[in-house]
């Protein structure tokens, strides 16, 4: 009996964020910290609906893809697609990197060495890709990958970057969800039930992540007027 009163007490643990040992509440946080992560979650979940009605209302932003030879620090863009607001396409292109390209990634995306033979190098087209997002707004899911491959891309060929705002929809994405964990962008297309495919290529993801975004913040701007 006195067994199985303390089997259903909380644990002692070492809270993951302060350290200290407390009583623990939901994902190894002690109450102070837990308390904390649930208004910080609160005021992302605002953040990014505010975002989402913003890119619906007012469509000057870019969206940006880029795929590329693999992660690591001497990977390389192979290919980078940048659409606007209304899904126009304002650019696409291969791009031949100055390596091979790794079976792994070709699994992925379907880019082959043979594809790039003919293809502009980085350092050809940055020039113009430069120009067309410098100091736009630019949407891009899982952010971070692009722009460390833009960057260590043109590192490589020595060329200069430039000033644009990077957003990160896959971020925006799980701040409106309260999600503990990001999800693909395919994923987040089958969760709001938007009927498009991204094919892993450059405009397509671009596409899918534009429909997204306008779909969210449809609905988010619809939801307000209703109130
Ligand atoms: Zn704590």
């Amino acid at each position: 009996m006195k067994q199985n009163q303390t089997q259903n007490e909380p644990k002692i643990q070492r809270c993951k964020r302060c350290k200290k040992r407390a009583r623990m509440e939901e994902v190894n946080l002690c109450p102070i910290c837990y308390e904390k992560k649930c208004k910080e979650m609160e005021k992302e979940f605002e953040q990014s609906k505010q975002l989402f009605r913003k890119w619906y209302l007012k469509r000057d932003w870019l969206v940006l893809d880029t795929e590329s030879t693999g992660g690591g620090r001497e990977d390389e863009i192979i290919e980078i697609g940048i659409t606007d607001a209304t899904g126009t396409i304002l650019f696409e292109s291969l791009v031949k990197p100055s390596q091979p390209i790794p079976k792994r990634t070709t699994d992925i995306h379907g880019i082959t060495d043979e594809m790039v033979q003919d293809a502009p190098a980085w350092s050809e087209i940055w020039p113009e890709v430069g120009s067309i997002i410098q100091g736009k707004t630019v949407l891009m899911y899982a952010s971070d990958a692009d722009i460390m491959m833009i960057r260590r891309t043109c590192k490589k060929y020595q060329l200069p970057l430039i000033s644009y705002d990077p957003r990160c929809v896959m971020k925006m994405y799980k701040q409106l969800h309260r999600d503990e964990r990001f999800v693909s962008l395919t994923r987040a297309l089958g969760q709001k039930e938007i009927e498009y495919t991204p094919s892993h290529r450059a405009t397509s993801d671009c596409e899918g992540l534009r429909l997204l975004v306008l779909s969210i913040g449809g609905q988010l701007v619809e939801e307000e007027a209703q109130v």
